[in-house]
């Protein structure tokens, strides 16, 4: 099928939601940070199962970090889902490395073919919401707390808009990275469903191989593969590692192992 690329701004926060949802985001992760662990891709398989005996086809707002990472969530929900891929990641630096993501994005999309129709939604760059989020935790490794509240970033956002153009469900591509923490994506999405009255659609996009299926894709497709996650802070460590690496013994000329 024929896809669909659209571009839409959106622009202003509904601050009085987000605000909230800061207030309380604490509770939130401490109270749920004992649970035992979920199989959120079980949830989105008993989801999934419920929609195709009543034969719906839902509209789904999928925010997405990155080409690589939706290759293989696209081709697996698009079979289900009549998807709306949403680009909002005001986290990423430079503006340059923003640029070429969401053009890799664009041009995946084109390329791909779906049973389902796929469309592109762009939120809006915004850089000082990812800044003043990270404030005070510019030195904690990736995996941590800043981590945590640029996911909520980007989630609240999606179920937003998700809210505001009726869509049916709205999820992330985020869990199919190892380097994510796909309990608390699905923590913070649920979350977000409460806050905004949007479904989210829990999952864990890395189980049944999906990683792995997303760099097979990724190659298929020729698409860029960045080598850090995405922020001034990822980068640097990625650049650190970089030298380390540099100065190690065994590259340093004349040392023996
Ligand atoms: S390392 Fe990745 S997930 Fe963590 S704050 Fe940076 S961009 Fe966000």
């Amino acid at each position: 099928m024929k896809t669909n690329i659209l571009k839409t701004n959106i622009s202003k926060t509904n601050t009085s939601k987000t605000n909230t949802f800061n207030a309380d985001k604490q509770e939130i992760y401490l109270s749920k940070s004992s649970t035992q662990k979920i199989n959120y891709q079980k949830r989105m398989d008993e989801c999934i199962q419920q929609l195709q005996s009543e034969n719906r086809i839902p509209r789904l707002l999928l925010h997405s970090c990155c080409a690589p990472c939706s290759s293989y969530v696209l081709e697996y929900l698009s079979e289900y889902f009549e998807i709306t891929v949403f680009y909002y990641n005001p986290n990423i630096f430079p503006e340059s490395e923003y640029n070429k993501r969401i053009l890799e994005q664009q041009t995946l999309i084109g390329a791909m073919s779906f049973k389902n129709p796929v469309s592109f939604l762009a939120g809006n760059y915004e850089k000082e919401k990812f800044q003043e989020l990270s404030r005070g935790l510019e030195y904690i490794p990736e995996g941590g707390e800043r981590c945590f509240q640029c996911y909520e970033l980007r989630l609240s956002q999606a179920a937003k808009a998700a809210a505001e153009n009726g869509f049916d469900y709205f999820t992330t591509t985020l869990s199919i990275s190892p380097m994510k923490n796909a309990q608390k994506l699905n923590e913070i999405g649920l979350e977000c469903e409460r806050q905004f009255g949007v479904k989210y659609l829990q999952s864990d996009f890395k189980k049944k191989n999906g990683y792995k299926r997303s760099i097979e894709l990724s190659k298929e497709y020729g698409l860029y593969r960045q080598d850090y996650c995405g922020c001034v802070y990822s980068f640097r460590e990625r650049q650190n590692a970089q030298d380390q690496k540099e100065k190690s013994p065994e590259k340093r000329p004349g040392t023996v192992k």
